[in-house]
């Protein structure tokens, strides 16, 4: 399936209207992560965006995929990063060497029959992630892996685990590398998906891999290149992030202008009181910001540009403003805006969740500050 970018706006329109928007209550009151939006995603080809066409998948740039991103995140956040999570792993693996990966797991993850995640942070290691202490331990034919995982997107459904391990810890960073997991593997345990204040869909949880074999094949990248292609592919992932902010806070702003003009209070519409107004221009102005800031850094990848700093700015910026514009948007709806159906509450939480994935608000600073 290929997509121009009107035929993809179309298509995640009707998959927000008719798989998310129906069910983002009922999954966060369940506390689920439904395996089958996969499944529905996979029908619309948002598994295959990245994937080449002559791979079969849709060849999208990674502008037109944060345009996904931000759209989707309109109706959750929380599915759009899980989808996406499932999807980088589907790309990545249709351009392996290894044949398996390319003929066999990406086609599977494309379909939606298999889902796929990634793994860096560990039970005691999230912001410094060269502290990881999963070890993987050269033998014949092989790695042998064990430790600890958590606070992994879609850890409750994944079958094919892109998954960090330090293979000499003498070394710090240079000794870790990356390898394919296969979850249906002996040494492959699950933990208790978590309860968390919202975003449930995103499938947070953890797992234990006590003495895993990971064949030579699935050795991904070797120690010392995974680290800094962890680093690299993690601008992407604070653009897309940042990009989502933008599609809650655009999603929010929109209903609460709307309930602004509807809505009277003494004697005129909400919205044409001053205060009101004001707080919502500034809520504007957020969005604006965001859209600009994800442009650039989503330019600079789509042209091979370094686009480190570009990313970390847009992604605190996303950190530090998507939380107060949510906040004056529910204000602005009054009582109402707490109401579950509106979604807000759904944001919020999200929002949250935004400040910490592909690295929190405080290491955005850091790496921001690195480059004076
Ligand atoms: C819903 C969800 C999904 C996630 N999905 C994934 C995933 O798919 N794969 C994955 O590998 N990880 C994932 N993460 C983990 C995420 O990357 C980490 O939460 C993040 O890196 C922060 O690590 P931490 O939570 O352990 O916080 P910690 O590292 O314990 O930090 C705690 C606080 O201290 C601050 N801090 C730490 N160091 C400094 C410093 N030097 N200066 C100033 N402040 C500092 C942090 O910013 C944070 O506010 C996910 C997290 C969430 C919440």
């Amino acid at each position: 399936m290929s997509y121009s970018i009107v035929d993809l706006e179309k298509a995640v329109r009707d998959f927000g209207e008719t798989v998310v928007a129906p069910n983002i209550v009922g999954w966060e009151r369940t506390h689920k992560a439904p395996r089958e939006i996969f499944q529905e995603a996979a029908e619309y080809g948002f598994l295959g965006l990245e994937t080449p066409i002559e791979m079969g998948g849709s060849g999208v740039s990674f502008s037109d995929k944060v345009k996904f991103a931000r759209q989707l995140s309109h109706y959750s956040m929380a599915t759009a990063f899980a989808i996406i999570n499932s999807q980088n792993i589907a790309s990545r693996l249709a351009l392996s060497s290894t044949l398996r990966h390319r003929e066999e797991l990406a086609p599977e993850l494309r379909d939606g029959k298999l889902v796929g995640c990634t793994a860096l942070t560990e039970p005691h290691a999230g912001s410094d992630f060269a502290a990881i202490t999963t070890t993987a331990k050269k033998e014949p034919g092989g790695w042998r892996i064990s430790g600890e995982k958590a606070w992994i997107t879609n850890a409750g459904n994944a079958d094919i685990i892109l998954l960090y391990a330090q293979t000499d810890p003498t070394k710090g960073w240079r000794g870790i590398a990356s390898f394919l997991v296969d979850a249906r593997k002996s040494g492959f345990s699950r933990g208790e998906r978590y309860d968390l204040i919202g975003g449930h869909v995103i499938g947070a949880g953890g797992f234990v891999l006590d003495n895993y074999f990971a064949p030579n094949e699935d050795l991904i990248a070797m120690p010392g290149d995974a680290f800094k292609s962890a680093m690299s592919s993690i601008n992407g992932a604070r653009t897309y992030v940042a990009a989502m902010c933008a599609g809650m806070l655009n999603d929010a702003h929109k209903k609460a202008v709307t309930y602004g003009k509807e809505r009277q209070s003494f004697g005129v519409p909400i919205l044409q009181h001053q205060g009101m107004k004001w707080s919502l221009v500034d809520v504007a102005g957020k969005i604006e910001i965001l859209d600009l800031l994800t442009q650039k850094a989503s330019l600079q990848i789509d042209n091979g540009q370094d686009a480190v700093l570009s990313a970390a700015i847009a992604k605190k910026v996303a950190g530090e403003e998507t939380l107060p514009g949510l906040n004056a948007c529910i204000q602005a709806m009054g009582a109402n805006g707490l109401k579950e159906e509106n979604g807000l509450g759904h944001h919020l939480a999200c929002a949250k969740i935004a400040a910490y994935t592909d690295g929190s608000t405080e290491m955005m600073n850091e790496r921001i500050a690195a480059s004076f």
